[in-house]
């Protein structure tokens, strides 16, 4: 990982220095007002994040620590419970981990990518599955802030970074990682192709890919383009057949691709919280039919695909 660790600091001053809506100071004065409270009473393997207990800080301590994570919204990926705090986030992120726990390469002793992490959900997920080394990357700052709010309340964290870069940073051919998760990524790329030699380019040779993506129904020629949005979207470009995503990964050179799982969004998956308080999947949805988004197209279905570098 030299080739990488060489240019990390000049990328991530960059990264912190284009602040566009002048929000990360404001986010690094919140990170501030934490209580200088940890533990090391962690559960990362639980569907909800556990970082200590309810009741091992004071009232008082509790409430500060409420409103600075209050103030860090819109949660997106979880769940976390921080001394007893439910973040009650947009997605139910555990879902997605449970789709796909069981069929992945046994993640212990393994170093990881997970490219477009958001929170860090997943990451942690992975390293209460014994991963020895996660790196999450993703551009948005607000997901590094809130990276950073659970990390502070772990005395002893695992090998879980989050670095605030986008894939592009990653050096091309790294070769470094023994699995790379990419999900809910590939339809927000304008050349998907591309974005699947990326993530093969950061295996080793014999590593394993997680994919996860939007997927539409039929056959091995079948790519959806949206004319404009999809489920108010903007920025989804293909959402393939299961038969053609497999068809672009053999293309790509992976070996062994096989899908593991189809799932339709569900609104209980994907729903407007406490701590999420914008649309969700049910204002993307035809009110008069379920199966269709708003522009008309098929409702959100997502498909998990692993496939072995060569
Ligand atoms: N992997 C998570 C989050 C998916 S949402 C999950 O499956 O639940 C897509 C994420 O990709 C967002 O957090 C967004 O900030 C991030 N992203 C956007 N552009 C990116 C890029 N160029 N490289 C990596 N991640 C990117």
């Amino acid at each position: 990982m030299e080739a990488w660790a060489e240019k990390l600091p000049e990328q991530l001053a960059r990264a912190l220095s284009v602040d566009g809506h002048g929000d990360l100071g404001r986010w690094e004065q919140l990170l501030k007002l934490l209580p200088a409270c940890a533990t090391r009473d962690l559960d990362l393997a639980a569907d909800r994040i556990r970082i200590g207990r309810e009741g091992e800080v004071d009232e008082a301590t509790s409430r500060d620590i409420l409103g600075v994570l209050r103030a860090l919204q819109p949660w997106r990926k979880g769940p976390y419970e921080v001394f007893g705090i439910h973040i009650d986030t947009e997605w139910r992120s555990d879902w997605k981990w449970r789709r796909l726990q069981d069929h992945i390469q046994p993640l212990k002793g393994r170093k990881v990518l997970d490219v477009g992490c958001g929170s860090g959900y997943h990451a942690w997920r992975m390293a209460g599955a014994g991963a020895e080394l996660v790196v999450g990357i993703d551009p948005s700052l607000l997901f590094l802030a809130q990276f950073n709010a659970i990390r502070h309340f772990m005395q002893e964290p695992p090998g879980v970074h989050f670095l605030p870069l986008g894939i592009e940073a990653v050096p091309r051919n790294l070769a470094a990682f023994d699995t790379v998760f990419s999900m809910g990524i590939l339809y927000h790329r304008r050349s998907p192709l591309d974005h699947l030699l990326d993530l093969k380019g950061c295996l080793r040779s014999g590593g394993e890919l997680v994919l996860e993506t939007l997927v539409v129904e039929g056959d091995g020629n079948t790519v959806l383009m949206p004319e404009g949005r999809y489920a108010k979207m903007r920025n989804v470009w293909f959402i393939p057949s299961v038969a053609a995503l497999e068809t672009w990964l053999r293309r790509c050179g992976f070996r062994e691709v096989r899908t593991v799982d189809v799932s339709v969004t569900r609104v209980q998956e994907q729903r407007r919280t406490d701590w999420m308080a914008f649309e969700s999947l049910a204002d993307f949805l035809d009110p008069e039919d379920a199966g269709r988004t708003v522009e008309g197209y098929p409702a959100p279905c997502r498909a998990v695909v692993l496939a072995r570098n060569s």
